[in-house]
């Protein structure tokens, strides 16, 4: 079967099965079980929930691997550093990774005597600082700057030093690459992202190939209480089967907004996989089947970004990527990387790609209107 075909139809019941089409919304806290409770499937809600169960099979078949979903992206990264890490190992972090991740590593793994090493996702720099570590983190493309490496090199040179690896995937979803193929050990994503593209929930997610570290994420979910909810994971399972339609639409869009935002003249810097120019297309080329919905610019300074926005009609200015509705956002408001105070981050959603470049259009007649 096509894999879009897969996908829409991934933790739906089999066609031969009677009864309801669309899996059950399942809310129990308590189930009733009575005596050896290794006797029942369902007992307690921190445990399990058939709701998460569906929605895992569907994420299992998106990555090829046993999927565990967590309460946020953060929830599952969180785990991924807990069932791989022990004081003493080295982690190596993308030094332009989303935020988030690195703050994470520094504040918490670092208490517990993890070492945390950071190095640049551009050109595999990570290589370098793989002696000795336990974990690489890869993460490709970056968020915000859209920078990539090479998944498989990588794979196989920590692989060779007996490093583990994982990928967070977030930026690019599993329908356009699959990290556990390229040799990764663990993919990791923030499921309020594209994957689910309604920007109505958060959800996070880990899988992997191996049996027994889909069980220690479990037992780490468990024991740690970072469960999704069912409402969460249901909704979330709706939005999956539209995943290929409206990743196709957002990454086409994007790929012609980035080239228009290239051609123009006083854009002093675009970040697009998809662009012939950018330093790791033929590596974006060879493990994504489509470059992404987010793509960055540069308009130099705080006031020009800011003038860009006000003159938006369309386009929302807010936090998050990956949805339906196209949003943006002068990302150094938040601080934290390596960027000028007139870089943007754009998710382009599902609108007519001209109504798009319209309002962008109206915006940069704006921002150029100051010095
Ligand atoms: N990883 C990446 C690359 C992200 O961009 C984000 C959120 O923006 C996360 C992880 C964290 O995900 P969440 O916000 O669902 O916790």
């Amino acid at each position: 079967m096509h894999r879009d075909t897969e996908i829409l139809k991934a933790g739906y019941p089999p066609p031969e099965t009677a009864g309801a089409f669309v899996p059950a919304l399942q809310f129990s806290s308590t189930f009733t079980a009575g005596g050896d409770p290794s006797q029942h499937q369902l007992t307690y809600g921190r445990f399990h929930n058939p709701t998460w169960t569906v929605w895992e099979q569907a994420l299992g078949v998106l990555d090829g691997g046993h999927a565990i979903s967590f309460a946020s992206g953060m929830a599952a990264l969180d785990a991924l550093f807990g069932v791989s890490l022990h004081p003493g190992d080295a982690v190596v972090l993308p030094a332009d990774s989303y935020y988030s991740t690195r703050v994470l590593a520094s504040n918490w793994l670092a208490k517990i005597g993890v070492q945390v090493r950071l190095a640049p996702t551009r050109g595999d720099a990570q290589a370098e600082a793989l002696a000795g570590a336990r974990l690489l983190l890869i993460e490709t493309p970056t968020n915000p700057q859209l920078d990539v490496c090479d998944i498989r090199h990588l794979a196989h040179l920590a692989r060779e030093r007996g490093v583990l690896v994982a990928v967070d995937n977030t930026t690019a979803t599993a329908y356009l690459q699959q990290p556990l193929a390229l040799g990764a050990d663990y993919v990791v994503a923030s499921d309020t992202k594209a994957i689910t593209g309604h920007s109505d929930l958060v959800l996070g997610h880990v899988a992997t190939a191996s049996e027994e570290r889909a069980a220690d994420l479990r037992a780490w979910r468990t024991q740690h209480g970072a469960i999704p909810g069912p409402m969460e994971t249901w909704l979330a399972h709706r939005s999956l089967a539209t995943l290929p339609l409206r990743l196709t639409r957002q990454c086409a869009s994007a790929a012609q907004i980035a080239g228009h935002l290239r051609a123009t003249a006083d854009i002093s810097a675009v970040y697009y996989p998809g662009l012939p120019d950018h330093p790791a297309h033929t590596v974006a080329k060879s493990q994504m089947r489509a470059f992404g919905s987010v793509l960055s610019f540069d308009l130099g300074t705080q006031a020009r970004a800011e003038t860009f926005f006000e003159a938006l009609r369309l386009v929302r200015e807010a936090t998050s990527f990956g949805g339906v509705h196209s949003t943006a956002e002068r990302r150094a408001r938040w601080g934290g990387d390596a960027i000028s105070e007139g870089f943007i981050r754009f998710s382009v959603g599902c609108e007519a790609v001209e109504d798009l470049i319209d309002d962008i259009e109206g915006g940069l007649r704006a921002a150029r209107s100051l010095p």
